[in-house]
């Protein structure tokens, strides 16, 4: 089949769904052909510096040869095969890596397909683990307002309950507890009463709580706020003190972009169960996992139905696991703490100065991510087009207008993109 652009596209206008569309007036889609390293390049030819790193995904940028080259030589071996009563070393050697490089108790590791999907399995996990310990009334769920953790059910309801989706749900999500979002931001000195409400709530609700899930660090599609480690382990000590798991949804975080390799290492703690996704294989395909202490993996196959109840058919999916592999060694080989201590200070340099625009209500910079936030929503359709006319693609939502780049963005282009973010707030 052959077809123009123009018709490919008013195809896609009529029957594909893009993320958090409508299907009767959908915002405008631009046509992408190919992308290489940091670039995207549109059906008319023109170029733009990518500042979204495909929502914190493309760390190494697009088009990368050592995960071509992987991807190309596991296709010629195994694309796929069922992981039930089958192993492989790709997955074995992903598991490897992903024990050896988190904190030291996560020894378990179940490979999910999507960010969504591994948080689902976390918060199953949790709710299994009380099963099997004979305590099914722990139901319920502790997180901060401001969180997102994907849009399954379980994810939902687990979501900002002002900015997610529970006004559209009410009835059918389950009702859990939300503490306030932490006050002390991430440079600053540590407020004791900024805890004392999720103590309460813990402390009011402890013989029903299965877990505590929380964004360590960054709370990213909530509103891109960055707290104080201390809230951390404040959190750690509060679960230890009440036997409350812990989970850490690290799936934006993961793999450097805070500037630490996991953003639990600021805090120096350790959850009881960890999600990671996104950054996992650099951007080429969805792959998530959820891992877990001894304590859980063990305390769930001692109870009644000895088996973690899940088991995707994509499980283990050979492919995405030689690509993980691929982007995990590409990762540690590179210089990446450099190179985003580097995107820090530049991004800092570039976007402190907007704090004085009117339209302006906050600038944030953490590691690999740059934020401005104005007082009121941007014009999504509007604003995008000012981007790309700008030669960027930079996708704001809300009040956000924001940047994760690839680690491997030089210096001039990360310019272009702050310069851009610049001229759309102004
Ligand atoms: N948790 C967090 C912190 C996320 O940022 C996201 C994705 N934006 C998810 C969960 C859901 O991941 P996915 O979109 O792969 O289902």
């Amino acid at each position: 089949m052959t077809w123009t652009t123009q018709e490919w596209l008013a195809f896609d206008r009529e029957h594909l769904w893009h993320p958090y569309t409508s299907m009767l007036n959908p915002l405008p889609c631009y046509p992408m052909v190919s992308a290489q390293g940091v670039c995207l390049k549109l059906a008319d030819g023109r170029e733009l510096v990518d500042g979204t790193g495909s929502w914190w995904c493309a760390i190494h940028g697009y088009n990368h040869p050592r995960l071509n080259q992987a991807l190309h030589e596991q296709s010629a071996k195994m694309s796929h095969v069922m992981f039930g009563g089958v192993a492989h070393e790709p997955a074995a050697k992903l598991a490897k890596y992903l024990v050896d490089l988190t904190p030291e108790p996560l020894q378990h590791v179940f490979l999910a397909d999507s960010g969504s999907i591994s948080v689902e399995v976390a918060i199953k996990m949790a709710l299994q683990y009380w099963v099997s310990q004979g305590q099914p009334q722990r139901k319920r769920l502790l997180t901060i307002r401001g969180g997102y953790h994907g849009d399954t059910f379980a994810c939902m309801s687990v979501c900002d309950p002002v900015n997610g989706m529970h006004h559209l749900f009410q009835g059918i999500l389950p009702q859990h507890l939300f503490a306030p979002r932490p006050k002390t931001r991430f440079h600053e000195a540590w407020n004791p009463e900024d805890i004392s409400e999720f103590r309460r709530l813990l402390d009011t609700h402890q013989t029903e709580i299965a877990a505590v899930i929380v964004e360590p660090i960054v709370q990213g599609a909530g509103g891109m706020w960055f707290y104080s480690p201390q809230y951390l382990r404040e959190v750690r000590k509060l679960c230890d003190e009440y036997n409350i798991l812990l989970i850490f949804d690290e799936i934006a975080t993961g793999f450097g972009r805070t500037g630490k390799l996991f953003a639990t290492h600021h805090g120096d703690v350790c959850p009881d169960i960890m999600c990671l996704g996104k950054a996992l294989t650099g951007g080429y395909m969805t792959l998530a996992v959820t891992l877990a202490t001894q304590k859980v993996a063990y305390g769930i196959s001692q109870g009644q139905a000895p088996m973690l109840m899940h088991g995707p058919t994509f499980m283990g999916n050979p492919l995405a696991c030689a690509v993980a592999c691929a982007s995990i060694e590409t990762l540690l080989a590179s210089a990446w703490q450099e190179r985003v201590k580097g995107l820090e200070r530049i991004m800092r340099e570039e976007l402190m100065p907007a704090r004085d625009y009117p339209k302006v209500a906050d600038v944030r910079v953490l590691g690999a991510i740059g934020v401005l936030e104005l007082h009121e929503a941007v014009n999504m359709a509007a604003v995008q087009a000012q981007l790309v006319d700008l030669g960027v693609w930079i996708r704001p939502f809300g009040k956000l207008v924001y940047i994760t780049p690839a680690y491997v963005m030089d210096e001039a282009d990360l310019r272009h993109l702050t310069t851009a973010m610049k001229q759309v707030c102004q």
